[in-house]
């Protein structure tokens, strides 16, 4: 007997991504994941996503049976004269693009719940958090380090992935997992960025044309960097030179700082050595961005 595609009946059942709000909901979803031997994969962020967040989603869809993205614009880990309360927000959008991407989970607490009045834990990496962005962000990476052992103990992944373009947050994290004996593997990615080379992110979303423009010197710079670094040169202060001289010319840029460190520490090097980061963060106009590249020497 032949059958004709049109006669097969399928059912297909519909994959929908779940929206879970409650800490406590989502504590029993992941449980009840563990009882079924899932593996829990688990990408923290803020949302307004990109393609650079897609690409830590899609990964973690390779990575194991369950998906879980967490939304939450985290205030602790904002200054007071940070941008917290304007920081870009599109829920409908970021629920579409998750879904497209095969999320099984979008975790969204409200602020309210995951600190309450009473709230007064506070967990602090010494010294990775020291230099580079903690100088000018002083609470920055304690906000971080705690949002996320909240969102492992809620979430209990068994591997949670992170970008490199916040590559003192992912050294941080890695730092925290291994202090604090957490079940957790971390994984780092790379940077996505646009055609021209402006590294993805959510904050770009501020630049006016003539910002996004002067941007562009931040991935020129990292980009003169690695060539000096191809070519053979080993002295830190002379690429940081040039990578000053490219930023400098930019009218609109305002350097906060250049460094160039271990990748380990995160601590300066005056000589190429091992696996160092090139990393900057400048203002453009009001906005402050980040980059970085991590080259590895033989
Ligand atoms: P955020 O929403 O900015 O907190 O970022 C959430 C996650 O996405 C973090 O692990 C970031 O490092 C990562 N991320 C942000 N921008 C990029 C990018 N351009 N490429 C890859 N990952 C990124």
């Amino acid at each position: 007997m032949v059958f004709h595609s049109t006669e097969i009946q399928v059912d297909v059942p519909e994959v929908k991504m779940e929206i879970i709000k409650k800490v406590r909901e989502m504590k029993i979803f992941s449980s009840e994941a563990r009882q079924k031997r899932q593996t829990i994969v688990f990408v923290p962020t803020m949302g307004f996503f990109h393609d650079g967040h897609l690409s830590l989603m899609k990964e973690g869809r390779k990575q194991g049976d369950l998906l879980i993205v967490s939304l939450f614009v985290n205030p602790t880990q904002f200054g007071p004269s940070e941008d917290f309360q304007k920081y870009p927000r599109d829920f409908e959008r970021d629920r579409e693009m998750a879904e497209g991407v095969g999320v099984d989970v979008l975790f969204v607490p409200e602020a309210s719940e995951m600190y309450p009045v009473d709230h007064q834990t506070i967990v602090r990496v010494e010294k990775v958090t020291q230099g580079l962005c903690g100088k000018s962000r002083p609470v920055h990476f304690q906000g971080v380090a705690t949002v996320v052992t909240m969102l492992f103990n809620i979430v209990m992944p068994h591997l949670a992935i992170f970008g490199q373009k916040d590559f003192q947050q992912l050294v941080t994290i890695r730092q925290m997992v291994k202090d604090l004996c957490m079940d957790v593997e971390v994984v780092g990615m790379p940077t996505l960025r646009e055609v021209d080379g402006l590294a993805m992110s959510s904050r770009n979303f501020y630049l006016r044309p003539e910002e996004r423009q002067a941007a562009l010197s931040l991935y020129r710079s990292l980009k003169k960097a690695k060539d000096l670094l191809q070519k053979g040169e080993r002295q830190a202060e002379k690429i940081l030179k040039e990578i000053m001289e490219i930023l400098l010319s930019e009218p609109l840029i305002q350097i906060d700082y250049v460094q160039i460190c271990n990748a380990s520490t995160l601590e300066d090097i005056h000589e190429i050595q091992g696996e160092v980061v090139i990393a900057l963060a400048v203002y453009v106009g009001r906005t402050r961005l980040i980059d970085n590249l991590v080259y590895r020497s033989y």
